[in-house]
């Protein structure tokens, strides 16, 4: 059965979305057009909401030197936190006999990198307004600089998208290209549509991830040193009132 809804209803339902999403917890939420991307990536699904929800700052700071377990915890919060946030995005979609659905499933990559998908949710963030891709190779926002995670929600639903973001607002900063003890911060300038590989080495990261967590005890590839020594990211804590730490 086919829904008609109007142009009214749409702006209040996408109203309503963001209300109930930074209630939920949110930090940041945008609308984003996949109509310009290949169908094998959207599913022909051709608007995406993309939801973003900030590192706790005082856990941030303690990254200079590398994951803490303190870090793996809250990375584990978050991403329980983004789960149900996307769930109740789903669900007020679905309510409206919209398709709502989390998108086409990750692999990883055949050099051992950071896990990949056909469509990343940074891709949806960057065409939903939220920031841009850093030299690191996260996605890097005003707010919060890269100290957030990220998740989408792609349906059918014909919602008013943001202006895409397609360019890198990194400038002249190098500070995770010089961070990064992996080397795997080429240092290069993104703009939307660059291969991943081109700007950043994910199979270097994953290795000097993967060791640096075991050093900690932790099962998980997280390292976080990018994340910390960004000055977006410095911008967060110190309007967070909190001072970064530089050892453990
Ligand atoms: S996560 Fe760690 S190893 Fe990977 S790029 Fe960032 S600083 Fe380098
Ligand atoms: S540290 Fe500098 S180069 Fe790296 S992502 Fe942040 S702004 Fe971009």
């Amino acid at each position: 059965m086919v829904v008609h809804h109007s142009r009214e209803d749409l702006a209040t339902l996408q109203s309503e979305i963001v209300a109930r999403l930074q209630q939920a917890g949110a930090s940041v939420v945008g609308f984003a057009d996949l109509s310009p991307l290949p169908e094998r990536a959207t599913g022909g699904l051709k608007s995406a909401i993309s939801v973003g929800i900030a590192l706790n700052p005082k856990v941030v700071a303690g990254l200079a030197a590398g994951p803490t377990t303190r870090y793996h915890a809250e990375y584990d919060r978050v991403n329980g936190a983004l789960a149900q946030v996307t769930a109740l995005a789903a669900d007020m979609l679905r309510e409206r006999r919209f398709v709502a659905t989390r998108g086409p499933a990750t692999v990883r990559t055949a050099d051992g990198g950071r896990d990949t998908t056909p469509l990343p949710h940074k891709t949806v963030a960057t065409r939903a307004g939220l920031g841009w891709i850093g030299h690191c190779a996260l996605l890097v926002t005003p707010a919060f600089g890269p100290a957030l995670r990220i998740s989408s929600v792609l349906t059918d639903a014909p919602l008013t998208h943001a202006v895409p973001v397609e360019r890198s607002r990194c400038g002249t900063c190098q500070r995770c290209v010089d961070a990064c003890p992996a080397g795997a911060v080429r240092g290069r300038l993104w703009t939307a549509g660059i291969p991943r590989d081109q700007i950043y080495d994910a199979a270097a990261c994953r290795k000097k991830a993967s060791e640096l967590a075991a050093a900690q005890g932790i099962e998980e590839t997280i390292c976080g040193i990018c994340i910390f020594a960004c000055p977006w990211t410095q911008r967060y804590l110190r309007r967070s009132g909190v001072a970064p730490r530089v050892s453990r």
